[in-house]
């Protein structure tokens, strides 16, 4: 939503161009939903969502841990005052040199999900201490993570011992139930088998200690999301059905819902046109689109609120698109987005809960459009 803090500051600072404005105070209230709604599970935000300096130096401030999935974003979050032993380096896919160069600035937690990447961190962070990851099937998630990451339970078993059996600390099993996940029951599936893992281990005489449960939470656009309450409950009654009274140690990972809603993207119309006279659908192109930070439009699979000075008047369907010279750069064509009739060049749009997967996802002046500016207030 726009806040009446981010409406203030595009009142007063008319910032040209397409940019997002971030309200710090809505990121603040966001961790401590995720707090009060997990309380005995350690929040490492996920630095890709939206790394922001005045994002991660709030978000150190108040506890918060961080996931990393390079040398770069470790080293973003060393700079907002986090120290080394709240970071996780939680991608999978890592270059040897690189768990080198994070065990060096004292990283000590990383993720793997085959024996490969074992010896890797093997190598270059002796004595580090790991935790597998699982796959899921991402049922439920408007943004589901593919098999790229992530092993079958029975060989995350293989791996941890391996790890073991070099002189690193096998710690724990990860997943990710897929982002901008609907369904609070999700979580069930993945944490039956992180069970199945530890209890494999401990007959092994290998005892694990920790759940690291992913993101997933989602930002409301268009419809209604559970509460992050709603959330912790459903995976607390995971967590206690599967591993009974020895409950594990745990951790989140939110990116998506610790930031998404804090953002509002202002974008300006550039054209309403039609491509025949009997066209029953306009086109409405954007000074943004897929290049320039709405790459979650892919598949149209993100639906984002927008809002404009004309919504009181009738709306239709129209076809949204960015500004590049890539066919590809259509936001919304299979379903078209009902804008208002009177909607003309020059109107400014918002573009509501873009906080996340935004300003990461800008490329570099992609036909000379520059990267997405950002404003955190
Ligand atoms: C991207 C990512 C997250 C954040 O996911 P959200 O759905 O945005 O909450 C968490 N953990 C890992 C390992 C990730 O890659």
């Amino acid at each position: 939503m726009a806040t009446q803090r981010i409406i203030d500051f595009l009142a007063t600072r008319r910032p040209t161009g397409p940019c997002l404005v971030v309200d710090l105070d809505v990121v603040e209230d966001n961790y401590q939903a995720f707090r009060r709604a997990l309380p005995d599970s350690a929040i490492y935000y996920a630095v890709k969502a939206n790394p922001a300096p005045e994002i991660l130096r709030l978000l150190a401030s108040l506890g918060s841990n961080f996931d990393c999935a390079s040398v770069a974003e470790i080293e973003m979050a060393l700079n907002a005052g986090a120290t080394a032993n709240r970071i996780s380096y939680g991608n999978t896919i890592k270059k040897e040199r690189d768990v080198a160069a994070a065990h060096a600035l004292g990283v000590s937690l990383f993720a793997v999900d085959c024996v490969e990447e074992v010896e890797k961190v093997a190598r270059a962070a002796p004595g580090a201490r790991v935790f597998c990851r699982v796959l899921t099937d991402g049922a439920g998630a408007e943004w589901p993570l593919s098999r790229k990451f992530g092993c079958v339970p029975a060989m995350a078993v293989d791996v941890l011992t391996h790890a073991q059996a070099l002189g690193l600390v096998a710690t724990g099993v990860s997943f990710h139930v897929g982002s901008q996940q609907c369904d609070t029951q999700a979580w069930d599936g993945a944490l039956a088998d992180a069970a199945f893992v530890f209890n494999t281990l401990a007959e092994r005489g290998i005892t694990l200690t920790l759940v690291n449960m992913g993101g997933g939470f989602p930002t409301r656009y268009l419809k209604d999301v559970p509460t992050a309450q709603a959330y912790g409950r459903a995976i607390f009654a995971s967590l206690c059905r599967h591993f009974g009274n020895r409950l594990p140690e745990t951790i989140i990972e939110p990116g998506r819902g610790m930031v998404g809603d804090a953002g509002v993207i202002k974008a300006e119309v550039v054209l309403v046109s039609k491509k025949s006279a009997e066209d029953a659908n306009r086109w409405v192109f954007l000074d943004i689109g897929k290049f320039g930070g709405l790459a979650e439009t892919m598949d149209e699979a993100i639906r984002y609120p927008i809002v404009t000075a004309r919504d009181e008047d009738r709306k239709e369907p129209c076809v949204l698109a960015g500004p590049t010279c890539d066919s590809a750069d259509v936001l919304y064509e299979k379903t078209p987005y009902p804008l208002p009739i009177s909607l003309t060049v020059g109107d400014e749009v918002l573009i509501e809960g873009t906080g996340a997967y935004t300003t990461t996802y800008s490329a570099v002046a992609f036909n000379g459009f520059e990267p997405l500016r950002s404003y955190v207030i």
